[in-house]
């Protein structure tokens, strides 16, 4: 089915032959018509399947024409909230809306120029819109349409009082659509309070992960991870590939050894402790080809839109199955075929197991020819695997009980 079917209006057609989309992705064809006919919204849907057109789209259609602030976009972070500034400037090339972003971290002059020359819609993070509202500068008195986007983020980064507290200027009588891929308890009674009987649209499992995606463990003991990781790439016909660390440290410790035996590699690093203009240079260079590896902490696992990454590889597994889900969100993105490469040391077997649980999937083990491997159990296959070892210590544990009764 084409995006004509939707009934969207010819401008907002224009958008989406600039962005060279041909067809709709489900949660498009689910959300898009609902959201024309004014309902509210509560979507899961991961990142990576068209949920930022899937507002976005629909939003550019309803407001029809430059006029006053009507719609406010909240995002968690900076990063996610630029990207959606550039869907929506693409999708509304054939309109003469304005979109204006705010978030924290930059000065406040433009920002403050932007509002005053007008704009349609808002796409900020909580913080700073919160300060701008403060200094009488930002009213919400108009919003007719309020994206809530990756509110499981917000929860993490605790933005959820912060959210509350903008809603509540936010007429009662409005449009709200809300995106969570999780649904704990803190944010189902959050959509109970903002959303008014909405429809729900849901894509697939909620903690699924694309189908086009592969993904395999590299067991390793854990002083040999830094070489493992290169011989890794280095076998690896990669395109464009995104590694991340548990830790900034990990990081540009990472980064500087790969830099040393591998000057031929452009690598680039994006944590928080870099500075925002670096970061986006970090993302800009990244997408465009300029670096072909980029090592990041979780701050870039959300959200962030670089759809060329061929794979994924994660330097440890993670500690919270959950972010694995968004890391390897990176690859794989809008049916195209992806890689999620995880190191695995014995001491995150735990992990591990967590992560194959939230997937759904057990994860294939490899081992790469010709690496000169230190022991680990995790590469002896006549091992016991932590299941029997704590089979067997049950057993005797039992065993020493009876006899001491005795
Ligand atoms: P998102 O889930 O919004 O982060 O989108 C993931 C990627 O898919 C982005 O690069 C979008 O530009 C792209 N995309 C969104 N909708 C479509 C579509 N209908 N056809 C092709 N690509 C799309």
């Amino acid at each position: 089915m084409g995006f004509e079917k939707l009934g969207l209006s010819k401008k907002v057609l224009e958008g989406i032959t600039a962005a060279g989309y041909e067809n709709p992705t489900p949660i498009q064809e689910q959300a898009v018509p609902i959201i024309i006919n004014g309902k509210d919204v509560i979507g899961a849907s991961q990142t990576g399947t068209g949920k930022t057109a899937a507002f976005a789209l629909p939003i550019l259609h309803k407001l029809e024409e430059h006029g006053n602030l009507r719609c406010l976009i909240l995002e968690p972070v900076r990063e996610l909230a630029s990207q959606v500034l550039d869907n929506l400037e693409t999708l509304g090339k054939g309109t003469n809306l304005k979109s204006l972003l705010i978030h924290g971290g930059v000065g406040y002059g433009k920002q403050i120029d932007g509002i005053k020359s007008g704009v349609d819609i808002l796409i900020a993070t909580p913080g700073r819109l919160l300060d701008l509202m403060d200094k009488g500068i930002v009213r919400l008195d108009k919003i007719e349409i309020l994206v809530l986007d990756e509110v499981d983020r917000m929860l993490d980064m605790g933005f959820l009082p912060d959210v509350r507290k903008i809603v509540t200027k936010i007429p009662r009588r409005r449009q709200t659509l809300f995106f969570s891929a999780t649904m704990p308890s803190a944010i189902e009674s959050l959509a109970k309070w903002a959303l008014n009987e909405p429809e729900e649209v849901e894509i697939g499992q909620r903690q699924g992960v694309a189908e086009t995606i592969s993904h395999a463990f590299y067991p390793v003991a854990s002083g040999q991870r830094e070489d493992l990781l290169l011989k890794l790439l280095k076998q690896t016909n990669f395109k464009s590939v995104m590694i991340f660390t548990r830790t900034k440290k990990d990081a540009d410790t990472l980064a500087n050894h790969i830099k040393k035996q591998e000057p031929d590699y452009s690598i680039t690093v994006m944590h928080s402790d870099i500075r925002q203009k670096d970061r986006q240079e970090a993302l800009a260079g990244f997408k465009d080809g300029k670096f072909d590896v980029i090592i990041a902490t979780d701050l870039a696992a959300r959200g962030i839109d670089i759809s060329n990454v061929s794979h994924v590889i994660n330097y440890q597994v993670p500690e919270n199955a959950e972010d694995y889900v968004h890391r390897i969100g990176r690859t794989g993105r809008a049916n195209r075929e992806g890689d999620a490469f995880t190191l695995l040391s014995a001491d995150e077997l735990d992990h591990a197991t967590s992560v194959e649980k939230f997937i759904g999937q057990k994860i294939e083990k490899r081992k790469i020819e010709g690496f000169n491997y230190n022991y680990t159990t995790l590469l002896d296959e006549d091992a016991p695997t932590p299941e029997k070892l704590a089979k067997v210590f049950r057993g005797r544990k039992r065993g020493g009980s009876r006899r001491r009764r005795r």
